[in-house]
This record gives C-alpha cells, sequence and structure tokens, in this order.
C-alpha cells in the first residue's frame, strides 16, 4: 500500500531527520519535507500562540495543512506535550504523538510515545548562580533555553539560545530592565535532543502499528483502540485500575478483537487494590 509512494513530513525543527529515514527503511516510502509549514499558528510551546486543541485534533490540522500546501495524498506529522505523567505523581513527561494521513486510501493511523525522559522544567530566577544551577539540571548547553522577563510576559522572548556566552549576554540585556527573569527549556526538537529521540520511538510505534494488519480486511493500522481496566485483586479478588484488556479495531471494517491480559498477568498484587490497600 505504501511501496514507492511519495509522504509529505509536515514538521518544523528538524524531526525530520528522525522520522525520514525511518519511512524510507521500513515502508519503501520516498519522503518529501514540507518546507515553512507555518505550524506555529496551530499553537507554540513556549505559549505565545496558545493550544485549543486537544493533541490529536492539532496533529491532524497539522497533517491537512502540510496535504493543502503540496500536492500530495500522503502526509505524517508529529505533535509533543509537556507535563506531569498521566498516572506517575510529581514526574515530568513527554507525550510524543505521530499520525499519518493518507487520503487516497481513507486511512488514519497514529501512535502516542509517553516518556518520563525530558527536561521540561521552567522557573524565575534573580541571579546569574540560580540561571547557572538551573541550566546545568536541564542539560544546557546540549539542549537549548528560553528567557523572557516573566512567565505571562512575551514582550520580550530569546529563544533557542544555546551556549555560555550568549546565555550570559541575554541574561545581562534582560536583568537591566527586570528585577527577575523567567528561563525555561527550549522543548523544539533540534534544540531538544531528549524529545528528538522520544519523537523516533514514537514513529517506530506507528510504524510497528503501520504494518499490523486487520485479519478480517487487511488494512494496515490495526492495533489497541483501547485499554480496558479491571484487573482482579490477588487477595480480595475486586477490580483494580489495571489494565485486564485490551481492545484492538479495525477501523475500516470495524472487525473487533480483545487481548485478555496483556502484560501476561491474571492477578493484581494487592498493594494496586483501592479495598486492600486504600
Ligand atoms: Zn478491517
Ligand atoms: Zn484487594
Amino acid at each position: 500500500m505504501f511501496q514507492d509512494r511519495r509522504i509529505l513530513i509536515a514538521t518544523n525543527h528538524g524531526k525530520e531527520s528522525v522520522i525520514s529515514p525511518l519511512l524510507e527503511q521500513e515502508l519503501g516510502l520516498k519522503s518529501e519535507l514540507v518546507e515553512n509549514l507555518l505550524t506555529d499558528s496551530l499553537g507554540t510551546f513556549s505559549g505565545e500562540i496558545e493550544r485549543f486543541d486537544d493533541p490529536l485534533t492539532t496533529l491532524r490540522n497539522k497533517c491537512l495543512l502540510g496535504l493543502k500546501v503540496a500536492d500530495c495524498d500522503l502526509v505524517i506529522a508529529s505533535e509533543g506535550s509537556f507535563g506531569a505523567h498521566p498516572s506517575l505523581f510529581f514526574v515530568q513527561a513527554n507525550e510524543e504523538l505521530v499520525m499519518l494521513l493518507d487520503t487516497k486510501n481513507n486511512l488514519e493511523i497514529s501512535a502516542k510515545f509517553i516518556s518520563t525522559e525530558t527536561n521540561f522544567d521552567a522557573k524565575s530566577i534573580s541571579t546569574f548562580i540560580e540561571l547557572k544551577d538551573f541550566a546545568d539540571k536541564s542539560l544546557f548547553p546540549s539542549h537549548g533555553l528560553i528567557l523572557r522577563p516573566s512567565k505571562s510576559d512575551y514582550t520580550e522572548i530569546y529563544k533557542g539560545i544555546s551556549d555560555w556566552q550568549q546565555l550570559e549576554s541575554v541574561f545581562n540585556k534582560l536583568k537591566k530592565t527586570h528585577s527577575s527573569i523567567y528561563v525555561e527549556t527550549d522543548m523544539r526538537a533540534m534544540f531538544n535532543p531528549t524529545r528528538m529521540k522520544n519523537t523516533e520511538q514514537a514513529t517506530l510505534k506507528l510504524i510497528e502499528k503501520i504494518k499490523s494488519c486487520c485479519p478480517n480486511c487487511q488494512t494496515p493500522g490495526f492495533g489497541i483502540s483501547e485499554a480496558i481496566p479491571g484487573l482482579p485483586c490477588e487477595w480480595c479478588g475486586k477490580p483494580t485500575a489495571s489494565v485486564l484488556k485490551y481492545r484492538l479495531n479495525c477501523k475500516k471494517c470495524s472487525y473487533l478483537e480483545e487481548k485478555l491480559y496483556p502484560n501476561n498477568k491474571t492477578v493484581e498484587s494487592p498493594e494496586f487494590c483501592d479495598n486492600c490497600n486504600p
């Protein structure tokens, strides 16, 4: 279905460097970068333009924007978000979503990779020593930083800072007119190798899903659509929040399959049971 077809990579920030080789090697596609795609109009990380849609919708819009710019029927885009991990408390996480849209075959396939490998952080600082502490913790200078006057002030924003000299000069410049300064990690992939790796992992997951075909109609993209909780507790037998089964479905023919005990466990340890360990 994909061999030798042209695919657009609708992405900014250099992510094509990890996405493109995988598409070519694994699926035999001929990738093409959409130049000057103004995806920032869909929202930016540093918040100058707020994102209104959920990540999947933003991603779909990014794909459609790519198709509008270039004449093609196949596109891939990726989208990252950062914040508290969905189930681990007080742990920052990076969620990377990748989507393939094929308008010729009416297919939309997406994959998600969640990683706690991220330097995502921000802080108000007033001295260079504080800034240096933050920078060291944030893997600077291999990972970029952003400086601006305060959390809510975007009037003066310095992005993609990636060497000490530049960091010091921007700090000194802002310090002249502001008593404290807001520093944050630059999460754009070309300034953030850790994020770039997560995008690569998400792409690998997407390819795996593309290669998995529906047992009924052979359409690519047959995969987990839902995780159903309710794995019984080993002691009391009551359902816990852990996964009991996965539901796999085909978007094309609606064929449904369930995979019971996907983590090779038939019972959950009582420490995860609300009844035994409230
Ligand atoms: Zn099917
Ligand atoms: Zn129990």
